[in-house]
């Protein structure tokens, strides 16, 4: 069937943007592990590269530069630097490493293993690749610093450390890159984690915190007596259990349990197991519509707490905000304890905070009615004709202020992506927009069109001339130009 051309090109292309044609989304993470100054975080960054700052989002989220997500020939995954989770790694005593290793063998998909190309192999090489070779999970062994044909051959040396394959790499200038990219897509699974959403399926759920916060204690409560589904999907290295429920008619899905009350048995320090709750919380979020953010509210909500917070935020994901254990707490310190949560997690002021004791069960009605809340907020698609009606009384009523003698125009609103939301607004001079600006468009996106519990992502992209026909590029702004441009377009799914 072919298509007439669209009447409003560009409208018709940021709304088709990242659609049903995205990478395979793999659900799986890749751990980078190697030794202080192998090259770890520049080979992270030039793997995730341009991908870092592609949406603009929340101001302020507590930003981890050590996960990001990545795409290797077609295929999404989430990268991580383990060395970066672990505060001690700087430590050049093997025990940083034998940290990392244990963290990586038991919660990644696929490892990274980094060496250093113009380094003779060193005893703590040595006692990596013995450490590593314990796993079947799949192994990837490069030697950073290639830069140079002449490096390459001189780290063909550390073959002697005994792996079958050594990929030479240069992070820094992009050498060997490909090759390591073609490996890790080898590597990971060739099925999508999940099928997508849809209207009538369950809401999907990642429960998320710190040890011990109740998490498994709130799974027990709701899943009672429930049937676990076991999803076995071939391929992958470690395959989620899943349990489902129903409360009120509504289904949720509660992603990965089985990971939930797995308790961390790789070490008893208290920081590698902080780490695999955050890569926990990372791979479930991936899967999940609405993270739910377990607190101990005796304790009071912690930075590690914003820090999680901030994955989600990150990713866009719906968010609940959930204070355990209040039944250990009068109504002061209650009330303290919330307080204290608004402070630490201000950055998303927005995510509803809900009261619970997964111990006795209060507030569970209260938490399921605003998880499935978030939920259709996160899917919601909102017509271009509500998106610019909505859009032009925001114009009206508070236009961009002038900004170096010029006022940036905004010319339309539409929704590129549901689940989760994504908006893009059209200006000239989208650079020139103040954030006190854009944050007000966020905050009237999120209460026009009850956004509730959802990260409002807005992208602002320059109008791209040739897609709003013959007008000449420099018109001054007239209202009856801004009205035409706002027009909705013909959708058929409208
Ligand atoms: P990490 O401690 O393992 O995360 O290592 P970094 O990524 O911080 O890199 C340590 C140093 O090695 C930095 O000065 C980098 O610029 C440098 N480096 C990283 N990759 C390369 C590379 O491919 N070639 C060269 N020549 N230097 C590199
Ligand atoms: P997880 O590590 O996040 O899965 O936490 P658990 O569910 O294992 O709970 C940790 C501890 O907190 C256990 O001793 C639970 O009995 C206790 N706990 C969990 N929820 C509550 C609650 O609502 N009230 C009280 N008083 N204790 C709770």
């Amino acid at each position: 069937m072919t298509r007439r051309p669209h009447p409003h090109a560009e409208e018709a292309r940021l709304e088709h943007e990242g659609g049903s044609d995205g990478p395979l989304r793999t659900g799986a993470i890749v751990a980078v592990v190697g030794r202080p100054n192998v090259g770890k975080s520049t080979l992270f960054n030039r793997l995730v590269g341009k991908r870092l700052a592609i949406v603009h989002d929340e101001p302020g989220v507590t930003r981890d530069r050590h996960y990001a997500d990545a795409v290797s020939l077609g295929k999404a995954y989430t990268l991580i630097d383990t060395g970066g989770f672990d505060p001690e790694s700087d430590d050049p005593m093997r025990q940083g490493i034998k940290r990392q290793i244990d963290l990586a063998i038991s919660e990644a998909d696929v490892i990274i293993c980094a060496l250093d190309a113009t380094q003779a192999a060193v005893a703590a090489d040595h006692a990596e690749i013995a450490l590593l070779r314990r796993t079947e999970k799949p192994v990837i062994y490069i030697a950073n610093k290639a830069d140079s044909p002449r490096l390459e051959a001189d780290a063909a040396d550390l073959y002697r450390l005994g792996m079958d394959h050594l990929i030479m790499v240069s992070a820094l200038h992009g050498r060997g890159t490909a090759e390591l990219e073609a490996a890790i897509a080898k590597a990971l699974p060739d099925v999508a984690i999940d099928e997508p959403v849809t209207e009538g399926s369950p809401i999907r759920i990642a429960v998320v915190g710190k040890p011990n916060a109740g998490k498994s204690s709130l799974i027990n409560r709701v899943a009672g007596g429930e049937r676990v589904l076991v999803d076995s999907r071939p391929g992958t290295t470690r395959d989620p259990i899943d349990t489902l429920v129903e409360r009120d008619g509504q289904s949720f899905l509660l992603i990965d349990t089985a990971g939930i009350r797995k308790k961390a048995k790789v070490s008893r320090e208290d920081d590698v197991v902080e780490g695999a709750s955050v890569i926990h919380a990372i791979r479930s979020m991936e899967r999940a519509e609405v993270v739910l953010l377990m607190c101990d509210a005796a304790e009071g909500v912690s930075e590690q707490d914003a820090k999680i917070l901030g994955l989600a935020v990150d990713r866009g994901r719906g968010v609940v905000i959930v204070l355990n254990k209040i039944d250990k707490l009068d109504k002061k310190a209650l009330h303290d304890a919330d307080e204290k949560a608004k402070d630490e997690m201000v950055f998303a002021g927005w995510a509803p905070r809900v009261h619970v004791s997964a111990q006795t069960g209060r507030g569970m009605k209260g938490l399921f009615d605003t998880v499935t809340r978030v939920a259709e907020a996160y899917r919601k698609r909102v017509p271009t004709g509500e998106l610019n009606r909505f859009f032009e009384n925001v114009l009206e009523t508070h236009p961009p202020p002038t900004s170096g003698g010029r006022a940036p125009r905004l010319f339309f609103i539409t929704q590129a992506e549901s689940s989760p939301p994504l908006f893009v607004v059209v200006a000239s001079d989208p650079t020139r927009l103040q954030a006190s600006y854009m944050r007000y468009v966020q905050n009237q996106l999120r209460s026009e069109l009850k956004l509730e519990g959802v990260p409002v992502r807005v992208k602002y992209k320059e109008r791209r001339r040739r897609d709003l026909g013959a007008k000449k590029p420099d018109a001054p702004p007239t209202r009856g130009q801004h009205k035409k441009v706002v027009q909705p377009p013909r959708r058929s799914d409208d």
